[in-house]
């Protein structure tokens, strides 16, 4: 079976993994397509932006992948046509007897008159360019800007906020600072009542800001002030923002969106169009945009792949459960597992931070890092 997969990232890439482990070169011929030369993880944007690390140490080069039925070819997808199965690139065009949209979301800097010319911390450009930024802020207000809903990792405004005030803290310039965040959702993790009064507990001990229920929506820099939706103006003197996303425009033009992303069925990831699947962020599955989802979906997809080729055991239903780690400042790491699909409400459960939580979240990159074919499958241990 050709499979395609666009986009490797979280869900494109442990998609090409279970393939390549259920068959690769035999029952799989896997071609993933990704316009960039290197995955890195969401979340080390966080570490990248706060100097504990470099944007070298944590881009994962496609190249050092090597799995049996897998190919990666770095090409911009400038095309897709899902009744035909096929893909137009700026390399030449591809057809499939499966393919798989795992584009992502893309950023939508326009969206937000000024975010152009203002500080982001969701691309690892915007990441990259805040390393160099943050250590000239000494004085005044910071604000955490989260332009529009859904976005990405949900927890991630708020942990950026946190370790904003450690970072400020140890360089014994918190005092002459103040930080706040404005995001669209009310309380920080709307879905887990728990994980939201922790996080705002957090806030008030660091003297944190938080203002929830509108979105920021523009942004003068000349003035140094951002308005939110509600008309409230916010004066900063370092924005950083959360811009507001969309699929990306490839999708977008391919027919296959609805209301913006991927219209799938929860249970198997399927598009309208028979043999068109799609998972992570591009698909709009009624769980919140992260990783973990990403991976789970494709894990899903995998099984429909491998009975339908090799007849094995039926797929299972997509669940929607996941955790997403929550940094809470000070080392601290928490987590939420989200559950939005099994049962009839969705539930979001705190497990309070722990040092068991700090290792478990090394082991979670650690452990993609080496299935996924980026190291040696021993380094996952570290
Ligand atoms: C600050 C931050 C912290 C985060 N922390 C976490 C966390 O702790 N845990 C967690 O689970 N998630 C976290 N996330 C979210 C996570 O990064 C994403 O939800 C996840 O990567 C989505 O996976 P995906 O496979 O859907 O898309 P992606 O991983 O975004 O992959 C999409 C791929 O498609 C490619 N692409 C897009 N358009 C084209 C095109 N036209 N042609 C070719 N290639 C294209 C892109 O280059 C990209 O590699 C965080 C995100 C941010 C920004």
């Amino acid at each position: 079976m050709r499979v395609l997969i666009l986009g490797a990232g979280f869900g494109g890439l442990e998609l090409a993994t279970t393939l390549s482990e259920a068959g690769g070169g035999d029952a799989f011929d896997v071609t993933v397509i990704d316009r960039g030369d290197a995955f890195v993880f969401g979340y080390s944007k966080l570490d990248v932006m706060f100097g504990r690390t470099t944007l070298d140490e944590v881009r994962l080069p496609y190249s050092a992948i090597s799995k049996p039925g897998v190919r990666i070819l770095q090409e911009t997808i400038t095309a897709i046509d899902p009744e035909a199965l096929r893909v137009t690139t700026d390399a030449g065009s591809h057809e499939a007897d499966a393919l798989v949209v795992a584009l992502g979301a893309d950023y939508d800097y326009e969206a937000t008159p000024g975010l152009l010319d203002a500080n982001e911390f969701y691309s690892v450009h915007g990441a990259n360019e805040l390393a160099h930024v943050l250590p000239t802020f000494t004085e005044g207000r910071a604000l955490v800007g989260v332009c529009g809903a859904p976005y990405k990792c949900p927890p991630a405004p708020s942990e950026c906020a946190l370790l904003l005030h450690d970072y400020l803290t140890e360089r014994g310039v918190r005092d002459a600072c103040e930080i706040t965040i404005v995001t669209p959702f009310g309380k920080p993790i709307p879905p887990s009542p728990d994980a939201s009064e922790a996080l705002l507990t957090a806030f008030s001990d660091a003297g944190i800001g938080f203002h929830g229920g509108s979105p920021i929506v523009s942004i003068d820099n000349g003035r140094g002030v951002a308005v939110s939706g509600d008309g409230t103006e916010y004066p900063f003197d370092l924005f950083l923002g959360v811009p507001r996303h969309h699929a990306p425009a490839v999708v977008l033009e391919s027919g296959m969106a609805e209301e913006g992303y991927i219209s799938v069925a929860s249970a198997t990831l399927e598009s309208k169009f028979p043999g068109v699947y799609a998972v992570g962020d591009v698909a709009t599955v009624g769980v919140p945009k992260a990783g973990i989802f990403a991976e789970g979906a494709a894990r899903i997809v995998a099984q429909a792949l491998i009975h339908r080729q090799k007849h094995g055991d039926a797929p299972g239903a997509y669940d929607g459960k996941g955790a997403c780690y929550i940094e809470f400042g000070q080392g601290r790491v928490g987590r939420v597992d989200i559950d939005f699909l099994s049962g009839p409400n969705k539930t979001g459960t705190l497990m309070p931070p722990s040092d068991a939580l700090v290792t478990e979240k090394v082991h979670f990159g650690a452990s993609r890092r080496a299935r996924w074919g980026f190291e040696p499958a021993g380094a996952a241990a570290g």
